[in-house]
């Protein structure tokens, strides 16, 4: 690659980076994306939430995505010792998208990058960036590509969207530790013949395995279906042998698994992640955004990952064609602010999940219908209406409705005494 000079450097090809870069793009800047792996690559984050097709649609990749036939997804699930928690999209308290897609996401990605490239933005695979340097909101990044050489790239601002890679957090030490627990996921995508046995044999479920330990299951139009355990990394050291000898233990010990998928061909061998949860100390700086990923990543159980990184992004992307016309922004209560709230509204599910708050709500006897239209939206991705009381107010409203279930749990059991 040849020093180059550009408006825009987005810093990774994943939802967060191909998002910002095309909202920039279409408001008439230059934009350059270099991603350091070559694509198809893959990535775990394979539900999406119905939040996020906004954020596709303004990017103008919608399109391009339906046309590859993904598995739709219209709300999710919840399994626990056979009981079921059905939560349904069209059935939720926020106006707004009921329906969204299961991804594999290396296609997945693969289809936003090449829109990118569409609209005349060049995507650098293989293109690492090694280092930065800013004089006032004027950067010179130095990016590495394949072959081992080093050019560099001058922007007038940089969208950092390198998820994992926590490009500027790492480079000018604004990584903070998460308050959440390190928990491990121990996944695979397997081929599932059976699938037309299981009923809603499409759907995304997630099975409680035994408190504090879930699988995700979710099933691509591919008839390829991705299992993932996941819970404290004690759980799985119960297990002997390799990965792939406690990943088969795991699908065999769990009755809701076992018959679907014990024998199943594993596509690829099963991988381990563990410890993913991570926050930055700011979100922004001069010259720069963080969106996506490198901001804060919580947790999987609700599938907000690519939901957080695509709004985000959408947002960011807003503000920085602001910033280079020359306006004002006030970062903290325009995008921090905003994003936290969103984060923070997950963060109480995330961790009303894992202590059991959620299972008296999600399993009660007489779920209350108007407020599960209001959770069914948190689950939806749409943590952002302040209409909804519980986004609003989400720690207490969440914990009040456990007080009241269990109440009326006591007084039912009182009552048959
Ligand atoms: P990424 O998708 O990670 O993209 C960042 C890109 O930046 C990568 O392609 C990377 O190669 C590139 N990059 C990194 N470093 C550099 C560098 N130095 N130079 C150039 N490029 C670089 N989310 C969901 O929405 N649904 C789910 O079901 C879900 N399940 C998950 C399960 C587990 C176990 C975990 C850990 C996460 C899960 N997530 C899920 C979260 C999801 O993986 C991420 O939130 C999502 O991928 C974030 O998108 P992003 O664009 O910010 O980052």
């Amino acid at each position: 690659m040849k020093n180059i000079k550009t408006d825009v450097l987005v810093i990774g090809a994943g939802p967060a980076g191909t998002v910002a870069a095309s909202i920039i793009k279409q408001a008439g800047y230059s934009v350059v994306i270099v991603e350091k792996l070559k694509f198809p690559r893959f990535v775990i984050g394979e539900s999406l939430l119905p939040r996020c097709m906004e954020a596709l649609q303004e990017a103008g990749f919608l399109d391009a995505v339906k046309a590859r036939g993904f598995q739709e997804k219209f709300g999710a699930k919840f399994v626990k010792d056979g009981m079921i928690c059905d939560y349904f999209f069209a059935d939720q308290f926020t106006k707004g998208w009921d329906w969204t897609w299961q991804v594999p996401r290396a296609e997945f990605d693969q289809i936003l990058a090449n829109c990118c490239e569409e609209m005349g933005i060049p995507v650098n695979y293989e293109t690492e960036v090694t280092g930065i340097s800013f004089s006032g909101s004027d950067s010179v990044t130095s990016v590495k590509d394949a072959d081992g050489n080093y050019s560099t790239i001058e922007a007038r601002y940089i969208v950092d969207g390198s998820g994992y890679g926590r490009v500027i957090p790492k480079l000018f030490n604004l990584d903070r530790p998460s308050s959440l627990p390190s928990r491990k996921a121990l996944f695979a995508h397997l081929r599932d013949d059976k699938r037309l046995l299981a009923h809603e044999p499409n759907r995304i479920t997630i099975v409680t395995h035994q408190p504090g330990v879930w699988i995700w299951v979710i099933p691509f139009s591919s008839g390829i279906t991705s299992v993932g355990y996941v819970g404290d990394p004690s759980f799985f050291e119960e297990f002997p042998g390799s990965d792939a000898d406690v990943f088969d233990a795991l699908i065999k010990k769990e009755p809701y698994l076992s018959e679907r998928f014990s024998g199943a061909e594993k596509i690829f061998e099963p991988r381990v992640l563990q410890s993913w949860s991570s926050t930055t100390e700011k979100f922004y700086g001069e010259g720069f955004v963080l969106t996506g990923n490198v901001t804060e990543f919580l947790d999987p159980v609700f599938s907000s990952g690519v939901t957080l990184a695509s709004v985000s992004s959408q947002l960011a992307a807003h503000l920085v064609v602001r910033k280079l016309q020359g306006g004002e922004v006030d970062w903290d209560k325009e995008y921090m602010d905003i994003m936290m709230q969103g984060v923070n509204t997950f963060r109480t599910y995330v961790n009303c999940w894992y202590d059991g708050t959620l299972d008296k709500i999600f399993f009660a006897r007489e779920p209350q219908l108007d407020i599960k239209k209001m959770i069914c939206s948190v689950l939806a991705g749409y943590v952002w209406d302040l209409e909804n009381p519980f986004v609003k107010d989400h720690f207490h409203q969440v914990k009040k409705l456990a007080r009241i279930l269990d109440m009326k749990q006591m007084m039912e059991e009182k009552g048959k005494s």
